[in-house]
């Protein structure tokens, strides 16, 4: 197998190295053993979930000085990409899990560390991020449900309609509207732990693909969450999301795309390799036309991931300045002040240029692959439908594509 994975001009640390080894090794002995299944009996991957938390990948980013390795996102899309070519509906749950930690870790407050980040650190708690709501789908910067405010804390009622490892997880981020009078981007995040008897997980997910990751709707049905559950000050949600959840989310989700296109590509090469045709005694690999299409694949597979690693790199000199910034106030000042901040567009471009180029790359896998591919449980058929979530998760690609069109005709944005 040619290898495919050094055009990023990026030089590993020793420890970026070693997670992504470790990353590898999880993911050929625990997660891709089990792809199959998992996809075609829609199960919550627990036992790779295992298999993650005790390689201590479960709380990679969080700072040293709260118990974690301190890695940044570049690290965590280099253990994405091994993780999602075992299996990418292990991989996407845990990318959601990932999405929760930095947010958390810049705004923990007093008890808040002991309550939430020592069960992510010592490896015992799964998280979701609960942002996609009815009304607005996926203009996630818009929020309809709201919280309240009570002498205890917080009442919080608020219908999700997808939420990955719903039901699941041990702990929920929410964001909702500061209070009902507030308007939809003046949000507040809350922590919801996933025993409150008032999460109610709606029906079963039965997804097209990534059908490992119980991404059904979810309701937060009068869910009681004392002040320790709010993170954050109340109205500065909608910039702690952009600043902290936005660049993890949008290169994990990338990430996992670009390991979905790398698994289709890996396949279809070991695929022509062994085909052989009785007539012309010759395997697939030697027919140009499969040559060229496995030529476009590598060459697209390499342009997401020096995509990736690049927007991953640039997020985390943004975290740098983020972190520097000292309060949450000023920190919301700096995103509404720039809302053409080119990191943003550079990272809603690549969201939605590795997602087209997961689909590109598994339907081209699928054809090489033949009739064998268009079979139940073969894993290029997996992965392309695996590779179709990418367009439609939150923002859409179609959102997204509005969003750079408008900040590069000088139009407003419509959270502005
Ligand atoms: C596998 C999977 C896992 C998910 N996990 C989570 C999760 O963990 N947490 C979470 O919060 N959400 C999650 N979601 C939800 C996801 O992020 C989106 O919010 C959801 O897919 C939007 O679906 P919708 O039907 O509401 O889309 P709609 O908002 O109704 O949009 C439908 C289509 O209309 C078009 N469109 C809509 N608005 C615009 C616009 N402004 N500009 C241009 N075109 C537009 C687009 O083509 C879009 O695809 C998940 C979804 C999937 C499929």
């Amino acid at each position: 197998m040619p290898n495919a994975l050094n055009l990023t001009g990026i030089a590993l640390t020793v420890e970026q190295g070693r997670w992504k080894r470790l990353a590898r090794s999880v993911a050929q002995n625990s997660l891709a053993p089990n792809a199959a299944e998992v996809d075609r009996d829609a199960i919550f991957p627990r036992e790779g979930l295992k298999a993650i938390a005790d390689a201590g990948l479960m709380a990679l980013t969080i700072p040293k000085e709260q118990g974690g390795p301190g890695e940044g996102i570049l690290t965590t899309a280099m253990v994405l990409e091994e993780l999602a070519q075992g299996c990418a509906s292990t991989a996407m749950v845990y990318c959601m899990h990932m999405s929760t930690l930095a947010m958390i870790a810049a705004l923990a407050k007093d008890g808040q560390h002991e309550a939430f980040i020592k069960p992510i650190v010592e490896g015992k708690w799964i998280g979701a991020l609960a942002m996609s709501e009815p009304g607005s789908g996926n203009r996630l910067w818009h929020m309809d449900s709201f919280a309240q405010r009570n002498a205890n804390g917080y009442l919080i009622d608020s219908f999700k309609s997808f939420c990955t490892s719903c039901g699941q997880a041990d702990f929920y981020v929410v964001p909702v509207r500061a209070d009902s009078t507030q308007p939809p981007t003046e949000l507040s995040l809350f922590i919801i732990e996933g025993k409150d008897p008032n999460i109610l997980p709606i029906g079963k997910w039965d997804g097209m693909g990534l059908r490992g990751n119980c991404s059904m709707p979810i309701h937060f049905k009068g869910c009681h969450v004392p002040e320790i559950g709010r993170l954050g000050p109340p109205t500065c949600g909608f910039s702690m999301l952009f600043a902290y959840s936005l660049p993890i989310y949008q290169v994990g989700l990338s990430t996992v795309y670009l390991g979905i296109a790398e698994a289709a590509y890996r396949a279809a090469v070991d695929h022509v390799k062994k085909r052989v045709h009785s007539d012309t005694k010759q395997t697939l690999s030697q027919v140009e036309t499969v040559q060229r299409y496995i030529a476009e694949m590598k060459m697209r597979v390499d342009e997401a991931r020096c995509m990736v690693y690049r927007v991953a790199q640039m997020s985390d000199n943004a975290m740098v300045l983020f972190n520097e910034l000292q309060s949450a106030d000023l920190l919301d000042e700096v995103i509404r002040a720039n809302p053409d901040d080119p990191f943003f567009i550079e990272l809603a471009q690549l969201k939605f240029a590795v997602s087209e180029i997961a689909v590109e790359v598994a339907n081209k896998a699928f054809q090489v692959c033949g009739g064998t591919a268009y079979k139940r449980g073969h894993p290029v058929e997996r992965l392309v439908r695996d590779a179709r979530a990418g367009s439609v998760m939150a923002p859409s690609d179609d959102s997204l594509k509005l969003i750079v069109g408008r900040q590069i005709l000088g139009i407003a944005q419509p959270w502005e």
